[in-house]
């Protein structure tokens, strides 16, 4: 998967991508990226890539034809017009089956917002899909671009062991996944002992996984009423 990334602020994304399983799976090649500075391709001699909104009001907005010129450039490198989201708060809340979608790609552009957002007619133009992380507002695109991109490269074979995604994940099924627990089997904690569930220590594998669906249900249905609701739903109509 090849990702391109349109930002003003490309060096935000030198930590994240450069460590741990994002860092190693790009030194492995299992993804490759080209971080573009929008700025780049300002032609005023301040290079300025922003103006004040038609119609007056607060703030400013990316401009049309400084993003237009970034956008027909990456596509050119690319060959082909790939899909292109704009990360944006009026965008459609991502889910984990969008990332499922998204990891089948070839090539994603993203497009990183700053000051008020980008001029609609890019987000026109090219048929840019508007893409949420949630319902609160950021000051930039970057973080949101970075969430993504860390779900979708997860999923790419070769980023982590097959053997470390299952059926239990969370979302999976529509369930959220069950409580972990490591070593030690009982931890005093402000003076009182917190023990492991016995069921998982028992060395039982059908207790266990009996256990964990359980344990699974409970935990979807308190935390998230939403998802539990579909699960309810799924097994009905089974
Ligand atoms: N004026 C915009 C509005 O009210 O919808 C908010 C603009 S925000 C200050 C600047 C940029 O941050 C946006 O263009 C977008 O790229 C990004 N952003 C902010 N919140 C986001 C969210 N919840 N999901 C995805 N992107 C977000």
């Amino acid at each position: 998967m090849h990702i391109t990334i349109l930002t003003l602020f490309p060096e935000i994304f030198n930590g994240v991508f450069e460590s741990s399983i994002l860092g190693k799976s790009l030194v492995n090649h299992t993804w490759s990226l080209d971080l573009v500075n929008i700025r780049d391709f300002a032609e005023s001699k301040n290079k300025e890539v922003d103006d004040k909104t038609y119609g007056g009001g607060r703030g400013r907005i990316i401009r049309a034809d400084v993003l237009a010129k970034c956008l027909d450039n990456a596509i050119l490198k690319i060959g082909e017009t790939p899909r292109i989201i704009y990360t944006s708060p009026r965008g459609k809340l991502i889910t984990q089956n969008k990332i499922r979608e998204l990891s089948d790609s070839q090539n994603i552009i993203f497009i990183c917002g700053r000051y008020e957002g980008i001029d609609q007619r890019i987000i026109d133009a090219y048929n840019v899909e508007e893409i949420s992380i949630g319902d609160f507002v950021l000051t930039g695109g970057e973080i949101p671009v970075m969430a993504i991109v860390d779900a979708v490269v997860r999923l790419l074979p070769g980023t982590i062991k097959n053997t470390e995604f299952d059926d239990e994940e969370s979302f999976n099924n529509n369930l959220l996944e069950y409580d972990q627990f490591t070593i030690p089997a009982d931890v005093q904690i402000n003076g009182k002992v917190f023990s492991v569930p016995r069921e998982l220590t028992s060395g039982n594998h059908s207790v266990i996984q009996k256990y964990r669906y359980e344990n699974s249900k409970i935990i979807t249905a308190k935390k998230r009423p939403d998802i539990w609701a579909k699960f309810v739903k799924s097994k009905f109509e089974k």
